[in-house]
């Protein structure tokens, strides 16, 4: 069956075509039609002959994701909705930058967040997550995308292989040419992936959503935390900054009165302390209307950054964006 072409590496595009008899450096020229270019049909590529790019398509294909919907909220958030060759739904949020899904669903269940109300489905291709990219980049000003965050619907290190795979496909020089740093994994903690992404010798930013700095409260908003609890996880992330090198952020979601108390703060100063870590407070978008959390006020929020910033924690707290089209993980998706 012909295979989806965007799931390659260069180095294996080139591999498959001297197998095919074709010269190795067609590959490269391929690359830059699919993604300097950002096309989709083999015969538009017309640096290469037709019989050529015949015998390309009888052994891949290029399967378009499908534009559902856009909106565009005031603050030039646009959200993007896109139906899959199955029929599956995912989105893809540009700030005018970032929101990348890598699974249809997700199996790990936090109870604010919308992506896992409605279970998993199944997991990206690499194509697909790529794909994403390429059909933002051609809808926004002027078709640049700076930074990549693994950070929409799914959880990106349970889809450890394909989300690996495109990510090399997005640092091809050839391709895409997105630096390593400027791509950003987002886990809910998974401390084995963690520890194995640190051994893979790249750059990329992590990103780990903490939202408690006590396993008892963490437990409560994400079930993730009984099986990696914070004695497994917190080494994972020194790991991960000793190999790399790199700052790790800890998302942290402000949920009113939950987890915005003075012993909360306390906790968290006392985790984050001689740690290359930065704190990203997000106020809580209220997704589905439940009511088991609410929006942080202003004054909880301020108070909590305040109170890791005077304490010498490198802090900062995000402005929600987006907020008029429900731009929040799984928001869009799940109005349908
Ligand atoms: N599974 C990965 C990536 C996806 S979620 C992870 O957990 O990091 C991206 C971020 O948005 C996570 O930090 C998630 O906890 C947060 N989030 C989900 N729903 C939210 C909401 N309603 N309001 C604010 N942040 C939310």
């Amino acid at each position: 069956m012909a295979q989806e072409i965007r799931n390659l590496t260069l180095k294996e595009l080139e591999d498959h075509f001297v197998k095919l008899g074709i010269e190795r450096y067609r590959a490269g020229q391929v690359f830059g039609w699919l993604y300097q270019k950002g096309v989709e049909d083999f015969s538009l590529m017309t640096n290469l002959s037709g019989p050529l790019r015949d015998r390309i398509g009888e052994s891949f294909v290029i399967e378009r994701l499908e534009l559902e919907k856009v909106q565009t909220a005031a603050d030039g958030v646009l959200k993007f909705l896109f139906k899959m060759k199955d029929g599956a739904r995912i989105e893809s949020v540009a700030i005018p930058l970032q929101g990348r899904w890598t699974q249809v669903g997700c199996r790990f269940a936090c109870a604010f967040c919308a992506s896992g109300s409605s279970g998993f489905k199944r997991n990206l291709s690499a194509a697909e997550i790529v794909a994403q990219l390429l059909a933002v980049r051609r809808r926004v000003p002027e078709g640049r995308v700076s930074h990549v965050v693994f950070m929409g619907v799914g959880e990106p290190l349970d889809n450890y292989d394909n989300l690996l795979q495109a990510v090399r496909i997005m640092n091809e020089a050839q391709g895409l040419r997105l630096g390593m740093r400027r791509m950003t994994v987002s886990t809910c903690g998974l401390a084995d992936g963690i520890t194995r992404l640190a051994g893979e010798g790249l750059e990329l930013e992590l990103s780990v959503s903490l939202h408690a700095a006590m396993d008892k409260k963490r437990s409560e908003i994400m079930p993730v935390s009984r099986v990696h609890p914070l004695k497994r996880l917190l080494p994972a992330v020194r790991t991960y900054i000793e190999k790399t090198g790199r700052k790790v952020t800890f998302e942290y979601v402000l949920l009113g009165s939950f987890n915005t108390l003075p012993e909360d703060a306390l906790a968290l100063v006392k985790l984050a302390r001689g740690m290359n870590v930065k704190i990203n407070l997000i106020p809580y978008n209220d997704t589905l209307g439940r009511a088991a959390f609410r929006e942080p006020t202003k004054l909880e929020a301020l108070f909590f950054k305040d109170y890791l910033a005077k304490r010498g924690i490198d802090v900062t707290l995000r402005r929600p964006r987006g907020e008029d089209i429900r731009a929040a993980c799984g928001q869009l998706r799940a109005q349908r």
